[in-house]
């Protein structure tokens, strides 16, 4: 299993994550194989797009059989980095920052929230969910080098430029919970998730396409 080899389609690597929490309890709980219909109904995607995710994991369920869960898991840590810890920070210590703080990720992950920064002199110098809170004046001094990923949970207005200096930190991933469309060079990955939009087109969804 050379996962330098391997190139999976983007849609199918975001599954990931998903395939790869419901393997492991099933690990956990003793099972030794699933079927792609049991995965299928678990995790809401649809068996066939399953399968063809799998095919490029060279793990090709047998019929009646289905897929071997210790073979997938393996493949899955290695190729999510899970045997190594990602250290992240968060820059935003508000109400949604404070819940991330208090959020235990490494349940499912093995990332974690090391450091966060703030501009609040009521915040910085505290502890939140036992992560310290820096002041954003001192991130090109406290953030060491090898935190890769920051968490923006700041105001939209201040995002870009906090951005900007997240990159030239070394950060490699950011996750935008701001509304702001964020710019960054090529090599960094930026995932924008806005919660209110995605509420909203829940919503939309709910009116226009529901059957009852
Ligand atoms: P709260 O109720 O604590 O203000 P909020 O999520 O409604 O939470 P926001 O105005 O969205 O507040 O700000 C989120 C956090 O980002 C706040 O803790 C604020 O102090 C912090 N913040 C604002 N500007 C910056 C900045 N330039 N750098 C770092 N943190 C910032």
């Amino acid at each position: 299993m050379n996962n330098e080899s391997i190139k999976i389609p983007q849609a199918t690597a975001k599954r990931l994550p998903l395939y790869y929490r419901f393997l492991k309890n099933l690990s956990t709980s003793g099972k030794q194989r699933v079927s792609s219909a049991e995965l299928s109904e678990a995790v809401k995607v649809d068996s066939a797009t399953i399968r063809r995710d799998f095919s490029y994991f060279g793990a090709l369920g047998k019929k009646g059989y289905g897929y071997n869960v210790q073979y997938l898991l393996t493949f899955f840590r290695k190729t999510l980095d899970q045997d190594e810890l990602t250290y992240v920070t968060l820059i935003g210590v508000g109400n949604l920052g404070t819940a991330f703080l208090h959020y235990n990720f490494m349940k499912n992950n093995n990332t974690k929230i090391v450091m966060a920064f703030d501009i609040d002199k009521n915040k910085v110098g505290t502890e939140i969910g036992g992560v310290p809170v820096f002041h954003m004046d001192d991130i090109e001094k406290d953030l060491p080098d090898n935190v890769t990923v920051a968490i923006l949970t700041v105001p939209a207005p201040v995002a870009q430029p906090i951005a900007d200096r997240l990159v030239k930190q070394g950060v490699k991933g950011i996750l935008n919970f701001t509304p702001a469309r964020i710019n960054v060079p090529e090599n960094i990955r930026i995932h924008h998730i806005d919660l209110a939009v995605e509420l909203q087109s829940l919503v939309y969804f709910l009116k226009h396409y529901s059957t009852d």
